[in-house]
């Protein structure tokens, strides 16, 4: 195994971020784009490889549609109509939208065209109902800074968002219509070429531009970053799709590097050895003979009447097991391209005997096909309509990688920061004109408009949080990268209670909630005010947001209200409240005597227990001591 040093490789990384702007409607429809998991309706689709009017087909398409999927897609009335339906051509474009567009585009300098054409984008997944996805180039060109690095912008585009995936299964993949549509920008950055610890900051960076518009959506899924990837070594562009996360993008890009280079060490080592593959003579129905085989898979296969199969690899012993580099090898490519077809069970030579399959297993197997020991060899299983398509793109895929290096892919980021196999990369005719929306015309004086609306910078932003609000810098950052900023002046414009409170609940208490399986998105804003009100008129304590908060995001409750009476915080008075210290105190006399002023700590937790949420703690806090000291004056 080699030394793996990212340094040499001359690694060139793209960003393409997408972000969900925050309008009323959607891009082509008068829908609301809420969240939701009620669906009324329920409609179904088969996935076809669609032909683009400009010709060609899209290789990317072809291969999906070998996989022949049915598509389910669910709907409920609020957020979707028949546009979404694919049943009613799309409305006028949002002109909300296309405002936000404008004001990023001007923000990062971009050069935007005076008529911007719709486009169809060719979509083989299944994300879209048409089959494409609406998209509009508005500008290309422009730059930001981090600090004094300056990073290039490709393009900028206005587009749709695509359906929300519920589920996929090996036949069946199941998609929620509540997403689709809504409007989202999607920012190409230039290739660069900097440390690996700056890709973090440079991707923060344009999210902070965006943000600092208040015109994007927070929270979950509604930034989604892709990142490309080159080495100096080859001059293909891998594009990794589903960042979640900006702490996975460092791990992602070297990752994927890593791989890149191994793939043309793998590339090396198979031209070497002269291998061709032979249609008649590699391919082998070993259904029959492995039909006694003990390994589970096999046998699961056999009880579904699958075929297995074996492929041979003349003078390729060792290749699927070769590891250029840590966790980088062709057996593992392989098994994550097998994967997509729906297929998991793939053995190789380098791996066996091991699952069940044994040694015995081999050496008949290798007898009866007269397969050397210098000869690699894979056993797969899989239906009879299936079998011959996937043993087809194996070898096209190996053969790739021995004549041409590394295959051009779009891969997918694992949890882990590694990246897998999710579909060929989609050729150059997904593109063609949308004849349902005429041109849009930009004139100069929306333009010059659109300036007047030009947000202060991030930095700008997060100085006058700190002065306004006297929070410190770490709370101003938190709060404004956070869903909650627009609620968060809301608040405190409207009650008098200290920002940085505010602040802290809507960061960190939430976010621990959130850390606790509990749901953020049943807290709407309108009960967040709610209960600062009531803390506001000393309906209730400041302990109680959290508890309210925890009642309403665990499912308990569905409002403020209907919080406050089911986990019973309601305030006391302060006479009530002495009234229960002092009993509480009466009954624990015992523990006083003996403890002394220690007796504040177990008391505590019981008239804690008690009152939580009905008295703040300082309060309930200044009585027990009071009281405890009485009653050690009278004993
Ligand atoms: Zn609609």
């Amino acid at each position: 195994m080699e030394k793996f040093s990212i340094k040499d490789l001359g690694v060139k990384i793209g960003l393409e971020i997408h972000q969900q702007l925050a309008t009323n409607k959607k891009l082509f429809c008068n829908c609301t784009p809420t969240e939701s998991d009620e669906y009324t309706i329920k409609f179904q689709r088969k996935l076809r490889a669609s032909k683009s009017e400009l010709g060609e087909f899209d290789p990317a398409a072809l291969f999906e549609s070998a996989k022949s999927k049915t598509i389910m897609y669910y709907a409920n009335p609020q957020s979707s109509c028949l546009v979404e339906q694919d049943e009613e051509p799309p409305h006028e474009l949002d002109n909300d939208a296309r405002k936000i567009a404008l004001i990023i585009a001007s923000i990062l300098k971009a050069n935007i065209f005076d008529e911007i054409y719709p486009m169809r984008k060719t979509v083989i997944d299944g994300s879209n109902t048409t089959g494409f996805q609406r998209t509009m180039l508005i500008s290309q060109g422009g730059f930001y800074k981090v600090g004094e690095t300056k990073i290039g912008i490709q393009s900028i585009c206005l587009e749709e968002d695509a359906a929300k995936i519920l589920d996929d299964e090996e036949s069946v993949r199941k998609y929620g219509l509540e997403r689709l549509g809504v409007p989202l920008v999607e920012i190409a950055t230039e290739p660069f070429e900097v440390e690996l610890d700056q890709v973090k900051k440079i991707a923060l960076s344009l999210g902070r531009i965006l943000r600092s518009t208040k015109k994007v959506r927070r929270g979950l899924g509604s930034i989604r970053q892709d990142v490309n990837i080159s080495i100096k070594e080859s001059d293909v562009v891998i594009e990794v799709k589903g960042v979640q996360q900006l702490e996975q993008l460092e791990k992602v890009v070297e990752y994927e590097a890593k791989r890149q280079q191994g793939l043309l060490l793998i590339s090396k080592k198979l031209k070497e050895s002269n291998w061709m593959y032979n249609d008649k003579f590699d391919k082998n129905d070993i259904t029959e003979l492995f039909s006694k085989c003990k390994s589970k898979i096999i046998q699961n296969a056999i009880k579904q009447n699958q075929k297995i199969f074996v492929v041979s690899f003349k003078n390729l012993i060792g290749i699927f097991g070769y590891s250029p580099y840590d966790g980088i090898r062709l057996g593992k490519e392989i098994a994550e391209l097998v994967r997509f077809f729906g297929i998991g069970g793939i053995f190789h030579s380098d791996e066996l005997p091991n699952y069940g399959v044994e040694n015995s297993d081999i050496i008949y197997l290798k007898k009866d096909l007269k397969i050397d020991d210098d000869d690699a060899f894979l056993i797969l299983a899989a239906s009879e309509e299936k079998i011959h398509t996937v043993i087809n793109q194996i070898i096209l895929r190996i053969e790739y990688i021995k004549n041409k290096g590394i295959p051009i892919d779009t891969r997918l980021a694992t949890q882990t920061g590694e990246t897998k196999f999710l579909r060929p990369r989609p050729g150059a005719a997904r593109m063609y004109p949308e004849t349902d929306i005429p041109p849009i015309i930009i004139t100069k004086k929306e333009l010059e408009d659109i300036q007047k609306d030009i947000p202060k910078s991030w930095d700008e932003s997060i100085k006058e949080l700190q002065t306004k609000y006297k929070i410190n810098p770490q709370l101003a950052e938190q709060i404004f990268d956070s869903k909650y900023i627009e609620l968060f002046e809301n608040i405190v414009e409207r009650t008098t209670i200290n920002p940085t409170f505010v602040a802290s609940v809507l960061c960190s208490s939430i976010t621990n909630l959130e850390r606790n399986g509990l749901d953020s998105n049943l807290l709407k804003n309108e009960d967040v005010v709610r209960s600062f009100e009531l803390l506001e008129d000393k309906k209730i304590a400041k302990e109680s947001i959290e508890m309210i908060f925890e009642n309403i995001m665990s499912g308990k409750s569905k409002t403020t209200d209907e919080a406050l009476k089911n986990a019973s915080i309601e305030a006391v008075d302060k006479e009530e409240l002495e009234k229960i210290i002092e009993n509480i105190v009466e009954k624990n006399h015992e523990i006083i005597r003996n403890q002394k002023e220690r007796a504040m700590g177990p008391l505590m937790g019981i008239v804690m227990r008690e009152l939580r949420g009905k008295a703040s703690g300082e309060m309930i806090n200044k009585l027990l001591l009071k009281n405890i000291k009485n009653k050690l004056e009278s004993i």
